[in-house]
């Protein structure tokens, strides 16, 4: 993927996001405060606009400018986490003009580590982990398949990762404050990390 697959990425993920706002809100407003579905469309409408006209000859640049925009703007859990995401993506792509499959797959694991340093999720505290976690292994195991369906896979996984949330009592976050009455809900945030991965797998099928 080079920095024109990744700007398609995150405008298509902008799209997604915008699509989904009231969704991502009612799944917020059953566990959390209603304002997830804001947080990320605020973030992604701003990367959206920061992106035009940004350099394309380097995917970590492109990741950085993603990451600040996302942790100043979004505010939230979510905001920090998802700014992280990006930002450890980005040292893992620094100066790159593209990246192959295994420099893909480093990106997110570098990203899925940065979210738990900083949020201390582990799996199944039904957060975004559980969304990103399943995804990371599925890309890793689809051997012999084009980089699109790998990718297909994890977004796959990522969205049976976020609706497997739903049973789980949350331990991290705002959720958590409800102990057994968050069980029975789809956690907003794995939701919203199937969509940023959906849009990923679409980019790369583009
Ligand atoms: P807030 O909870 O501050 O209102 P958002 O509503 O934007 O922020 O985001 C909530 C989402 O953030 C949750 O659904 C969960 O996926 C994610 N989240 C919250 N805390 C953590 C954490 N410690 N680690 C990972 N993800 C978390
Ligand atoms: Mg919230």
């Amino acid at each position: 993927m080079n920095g024109d697959a990744v700007a398609r990425w995150i405008e298509r993920a902008a799209g997604l996001i915008g699509d989904n706002e009231k969704y991502l809100t009612e799944l917020d407003a059953a566990i959390g405060d209603s304002d997830h579905g804001a947080n990320m469309a605020r973030g992604f409408a701003a990367v959206r606009g920061k992106l035009a006209g940004h350099p394309r000859d380097d995917v970590g640049a492109i990741l950085k400018t993603v990451g600040m925009t996302l942790l100043s703007t979004i505010g939230g859990a979510s905001g920090p986490l998802y700014g992280t995401l990006f930002l450890e993506a980005a040292k893992v792509s620094a100066g790159k003009a593209e990246l192959d499959r295994g420099a893909i797959l480093q990106s997110l694991s570098a990203g899925l580590a940065g979210i738990q340093k900083r949020g201390k999720a582990e799996p199944l505290d039904k957060t975004m982990v559980d969304a990103l976690g399943p995804a990371i292994r599925a890309f890793e195991g689809a051997e012999g398949v084009s980089l699109a369906e790998a990718l297909g896979r994890a977004a796959e996984a990522a969205r049976q990762g976020a609706e497997a949330t739903i049973p789980i009592v949350a331990r991290k976050g705002r959720a958590s404050y409800l102990g057994e009455r968050s069980a029975g809900h789809q956690d907003p945030g794995a939701t919203s990390m199937w969509l940023l991965l959906r849009s990923l797998a679409e980019a790369a099928a583009e």
